[in-house]
Order: C-alpha cells, then structure tokens, then sequence
C-alpha cells in the first residue's frame, strides 16, 4: 500500500505544485493575488492556466469545468473537453487564460429570487484562486464564484469571500489599536458531519428515501438506540471498508479527513476535518458530501445526509468549529494561561458574545431548514433558542468583569481516575456541553445547530459579519477614546454586562431554560418559517449592507428562496406519502385483509363449529384503520390544495408548516400503526429494522 503522505494532495495543484511548475515571476503575481486579492492580468492567467493544463493532462484530466455552489446548496459544474481541432484533421489540447478565469455557464435554470429574469439567462463564474483547483474522475475542477450579469451574487461563495473581507479588515482595525500587526485576519473552520449509511437494496424499495432523503412512514423497531452499544463502538467491516476508501479519496483531493467514529443511532457515523480558512473548509465540506455519497455506493450503501432520516432515532446534524487568526499564526480566541489579564482575548471574546446576542435571529435562521426544524429542539440537537457555554473558568471571570471585581485565579485541580496504575491530569477547565448550541470549547466556538445537509457557508457568512459589526464598533469606539487601556477595559465590562444574559451554562433541553430565556428576552424562533420573518429586519439589512456582504436586493433574493426551498420540500414530502399511501400501503393491507378472510371462510367451510378470532380481529382492526387513512389522505389533499392557492410566500411556508405537516404527522400515525399489524410478506417497504441493523 501507498504511504499516506506520498499520495496525500496528489491531486490538488495547491502551492508546492505551483511553485514547482510556474515561472518565478508568475508564481509571485498569482501569490499576490491570493494573499492580498490584486487583479490578475491576462498575460498571468495564460500563464496559469498553461502550467494547470498540463498538470491535469498529466493526472488523467481530458476535460475542465468551473465549479461553483449555487443556491441549491450543492455544487455544479458544466464539463467542457480541453480539445480544440486543428487543420489537419487532429486536437490540440487547449486552456486558455479566459477560460481559466471566467465562465458564462447558462443561468437560467437555478434559483436566483428574481434577481434574474429569464431573458439574462447568462450567468457569470469567476475563478477563485484562494481555493486550489483539482482533478477528480478525469477533469480539471476551478472553484468559482457565481453571480449575475449585473453583478449581484448567485452562489453561497461569493457572499462567504465578502463576509472573510469584512472581519480580516474590522479585525485588523481593532488588532492595529493593541499594536499587534498582522497582513491578512482570517476566519477558520473545521467542519464535523454527522452522515447515516444504509445498505441500497433496501434504500431503493423505499420511494420517502429516494424522493426526499428521509422516511415519511415507519414503525420504530423493537430496539433502537436504548442500549447506547453503538456511539464510539466498534466499526463494522463494511463501514470500515468505506470509511478507508472515503479517507483515501479525500486524502488524494488535499482534504484533512482526521476523525471518524460511530455515532449515537444505529447506522450512523461522523468524520471530522481538520480546520482550514472557512472559505476552503466550506468547498472542501461539500467534497466530503459529495464523495460520502459516491464512496458509499461502491460498497452497496447509500450514504444518508438528510437532518432526520428516522422518526424517534436522533437526527444529524454538523458542528462549525470557528475562530480567527492572523496570517502570523495568532488565534484570537485563544485565552492563553491567564485569560483574566488577557485583554485582546478578553475583547474579542466580548465581541463574539455581543455579536451572537444581537444577530440571535440570524445565527437561528443560518441553521433553518425544513429538515432541520425536526432536530432544532427535540432534545438531541441543540434548542432553537441560541445562547453561549463558555464554561466554569471564563464564566467567573465574566461575572467577575461585569460586577468590577478582581477574579481570584482557583487552584487547578487535580483529577483522580481513582486507579492508581493510571496518570492524574488537570481538570479541563471547560467541560462539554452537549446541549449547547454555541459553546466555546477552548480556543474556538463550535456551533453546534447546523443541520447535517447544510453547506457551511451560510452559517459562516453570518459569524464573519456580525462578529465584524461588533469589532467595528468597538474599533469606533476605542480609536476615539483618549487613554487606550481605559477605553478597553470599559469596553469589556460594559459589554459583559450588557450580553450576559445570552450565557446558559446549564442544561440547554430542559423546560426551565426555556422559561428562564423567555424572561431574559432571548429570541425563541421554532420553525423555519418564524426565523426567515426576521431575515430582512432592518437592522439585518443595515449589517450587510455596512459590510458589502448582501446587497438588498441580494437579500430579498436570498429570502424568497430559503422559504422556497422550504416549502417546495414539504410539498414533495407530502406527495410522496399520498403516492406511497395509495400505491403500496392500502394494496398491502388490502393484500392481507383478504388472505385472511380466505382462510376465515375457508374454516368456517370446514366446520361450522371452529371460528376463526384472529383472523376476524386483524381485519376489523385493519379495515377500520384502513379506512381512517384513507380519510387522512384525502384531507392531506385538500390541505396541499389550500396551500397552493396561497401567494404570498411567508403565509404559505407558515401555512405549510402549521397545517400541512400536523396532517402529515397525522397520516403517519395511522401508517405506522397498520405496518405493526401487517403480516412480514405483506409489508409494503423495509422497515425500520432492516433499514437500521442490516449494514
Ligand atoms: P473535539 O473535542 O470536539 O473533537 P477537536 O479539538 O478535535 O475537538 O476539534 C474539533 C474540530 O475543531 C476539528 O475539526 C478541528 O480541526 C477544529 N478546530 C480546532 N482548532 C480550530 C480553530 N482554531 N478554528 C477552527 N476550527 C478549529
Ligand atoms: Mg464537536
């Protein structure tokens, strides 16, 4: 076998391969490009895209496509061949400069919120060199940002490089003030995903999988997750096997693929990447999800990533470790041995605490989606209520700020594992909360609410920018304060004060904090729909506007979608239980009901005297829910008929979402009951137990 490190981003034409294979002065200008966004001229590009052409040919490419991330939240990409024909009747293999650096792929087919008539159907891809471009299954790939002819953003790129902009540049502001230089700030992601796999003859009997990613119908099987036998326990031969093969293709494409265990449910697993900038951490994500999907179906699985593929078993989700650096190699957010007297530390802290208290609705509609409302909540994700764990430690210093106090620095305590045979160590002075839905665990923040389909990059242009605001804002004020050390320290004080109450140090699921949070006047937004009403807030589009992450326009387009999206996948989801209720549930139970009044006849043939009980019991029970569905189904129709007529789209997702889905809840109820009467050969689709105990 290959060592690692001799195949590790082969097929990346990352820094070392450039510096190799461009001339001096090419290699300098593109650097300069990508450290400090200088224009790229022509005459560079050509000489780029020369130098990238051949070392694709080299590993296989015959083709080059743009990449880029559109509204749909997975990629796309448009292939085209490297060949251009030439007169005697051969190809030459060509890549120009333009080519390298712009695309105008046909716009017209992916959701833009009205930013783009049908008749500008053009749609512009432009390179984005601070991603490396790589080779996967014979062709070149060129991340790209994706917008419109006038310029306004298609994608979930180019607003997440606006939003890396804004905090490198308040940041620096602020760093400037303590004396501290550094060229370039930048925000850094490492991204945990929570995935399913299951095995895909049974995935393709089921129809809820393949339309919508999760099952609509399904009793819970006898065992579920109960015995907690499966979270860290030992990985199954198949799983191994694909995780192995998953590693090794993500290694080849540069990607950091570090951790990988069971997780909580049966059939569910997590890989954890090593952080990078949060712009390579969101491309290299949805490389993760893509490969997840293809590795798996080379080992007979299918790779689930939808936020609540099975009622009653815990969903997935992601968790968006998050920090900022300088190009030297600080973490801001590193506290250091005596965070009470760090007080850079101490003010970016209070900023990200500010920030997460007055962009609540935000950071909540960053993690909204229809999938992930089912976990939002339910007491194995995070509540929809977003508060901050910062730990025992950096607690009491807080309070110890906000009442003006000297915090009193606490013996470090020992922590005795009671075995004398094992070592001692110090007490971490954070613990974990798992309940937490943004807990600082260190040096960094994890938030923990973002659903396992999401790509990453919404989330992060909003930590990017509120954190921003909040450094602008302190920057203001420290820059015209006279004496520097004061204005600081109030500054930290009056902001702790200020924003404690976004602070939960207990236990996120319980029902006290939801009414302690009521009092303390955090934002509670349950639903997708309850948290995209605040999304054009005034003081929202003022933030983006302040940063040049969202233009208005862009944010109206960005609105329309979300809640598109939303309601377009509970529309499917709903059809698809009317389709499998009429196609497969009744013909089954109608399958059953008369096999078993055969036999019922057929005894009583026999003799008059031998009656036949559980024949006449399973189908009177059967018929009567037979019969109460297929009510249900009805009125799910009605319900989705309503729902259709109405316009404005806020009042329909709302609408979807309070009655649609409590009927659909419904139709449910009834499925699952008749599932647990039916006979095992006459069950219309996998169950739950085979779907979760056969891999
Ligand atoms: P855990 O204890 O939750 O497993 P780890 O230290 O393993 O925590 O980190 C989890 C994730 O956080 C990893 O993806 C890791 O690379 C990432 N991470 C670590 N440091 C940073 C940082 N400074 N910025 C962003 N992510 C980070
Ligand atoms: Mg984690």
């Amino acid at each position: 076998m290959k060592k690692v490190n001799e195949f590790f981003g082969s097929m990346v034409f990352n820094d070392s391969v450039m510096k190799n294979l461009l001339p001096k002065e090419t290699y300098k200008d593109l650097k300069e490009t990508i450290s400090s966004g200088k224009p790229l001229s022509l005459s560079v590009a050509n000489a780029v895209a020369g130098t990238m052409k051949e070392w694709a040919i080299e590993k296989g490419a015959t083709h080059f496509t743009h990449w880029f991330q559109p509204m749909t939240g997975i990629t796309a990409e448009k292939h085209d061949s490297f060949i251009t024909p030439s007169s005697d009747g051969t190809v030459i293999m060509e890549f120009s400069g333009k080519e390298l650096i712009q695309g105008e792929p046909d716009a017209s087919s992916f959701p833009s919120g009205g930013l783009r008539a049908t008749f500008e159907a053009r749609g512009y891809t432009a390179w984005d060199p601070t991603s490396y471009a790589f080779v996967k299954d014979g062709t070149l790939y060129i991340p790209t940002a994706f917008c419109s002819y006038g310029g306004e953003a298609l994608d979930k790129k180019t607003p997440l490089l606006r939003s890396m902009e804004a905090i490198d540049k308040q940041a620096r502001r602020v760093l400037e003030l303590f004396g501290v230089k550094a060229s370039r700030v930048t925000s850094t992601v490492g991204p945990e995903q929570e995935y399913f796999l299951i095995d895909k003859n049974l995935y393709e009997k089921r129809k809820d999988l393949i339309y919508t990613g999760r099952t609509l119908f399904g009793a819970m099987p006898p065992k579920g997750q109960e015995l907690e036998d499966h979270y860290f326990g030992q990985i199954k031969p198949r799983v191994a096997a694909f995780m192995r093969e998953l590693d090794e293709e993500l290694w080849k494409l540069g990607i950091l693929a570090k951790t990988e265990h069971n997780e909580v449910a049966p059939a569910q697993h997590e890989l954890a990447t090593i952080f990078s900038s949060s712009n390579i951490a969101t491309d290299n994500n949805q490389l993760v999800m893509e490969i997840m999907k293809k590795v798996a179906l080379k080992h007979g699985l299918v790779c689930l990533l939808h936020e609540k593929p099975f009622d009653g078993i815990n969903g997935s989700g992601k968790h968006n470790n998050w920090s900022i650096s300088t190009d030297t190699g600080i973490n801001l957010l590193e506290p250091g041995k005596t965070p009470a007297e760090n007080a850079q530390f101490l003010l970016f802290l209070a900023a990200v605490i500010k920030a997460v208290d007055d962009y609540q609705d935000l950071l909540r509609i960053s993690a909204a989606s229809a999938g992930n409302d089912h976990r939002l909540g339910a007491n194995e994700a995070p509540p929809a209520i977003i508060s901050i764990f910062v730990g025992t430690e950096l607690n009491n210093i807080l309070e110890s700020i906000a009442k003006g106090e000297v915090y009193a620095v606490p013996e470090p305590t020992d922590m005795s594992l009671g075995v004398t045979t094992l070592p001692t160590f110090k007490k971490d002075s954070t613990d974990r909360n798992r309940t937490s839905p943004f807990a600082f665990t260190g040096n960094k923040f994890e938030f923990r609410m973002l659903g396992s389909a999401f790509s990453i990059s919404g989330p992060n242009i909003i930590l990017n920018t509120i954190v921003a605001e909040v450094l602008r804002q302190f920057a203001d004020e420290i820059d015209a304060a006279k004496d520097f050390n004061n204005a600081v320290a109030k500054l930290i004080k009056n902001t702790v004060k200020q924003h404690m109450r976004i602070i939960s140090n207990g236990n996120n699921y319980s029902d006290e904090w939801k009414e302690e949070a009521e009092k303390r006047g955090l934002l509670n937004l349950r639903t997708t729909p309850d948290a995209l009403e605040h999304f054009l807030d005034k003081k929202n589009v003022e933030l983006f506007k302040t940063h040049k992450v969202f233009t208005e326009s862009e944010m109206h387009a960005r609105y329309e979608i979300l809640l598109e999206a939303y309601i377009k996948s509970i529309n499917i989801e709903a059809l698809t239980m009317i389709d499998m209720a009429r196609k497969n549930i009744i013909p089954a139970v109608n399958d059953y009901i008369k096999d078993l009044t055969k036999t019922a006849t057929l005894v009583r043939g026999l003799s008059p005297e031998v009656t036949c009980y559980f024949g006449i019991d399973i189908v009177k029970k059967l018929t009567l829910l037979a019969n109460s569905f297929v009510l249900k189904v009805k009125e799910l129709e009605q319900e989705l008929k309503k729902a259709g007529d109405i316009p404005n789209c806020l009042e329909q997702a709302k609408y979807f979402s309070n009655e649609v889905f409590g009927v659909m809840k419904e139709l449910r109820k009834i499925g699952d009951e008749i599932e647990v009467h039916l006979g095992e050969k006459y069950l219309p689709y996998p169950t739950y137990g085979e779907l979760l105990f056969s891999v």
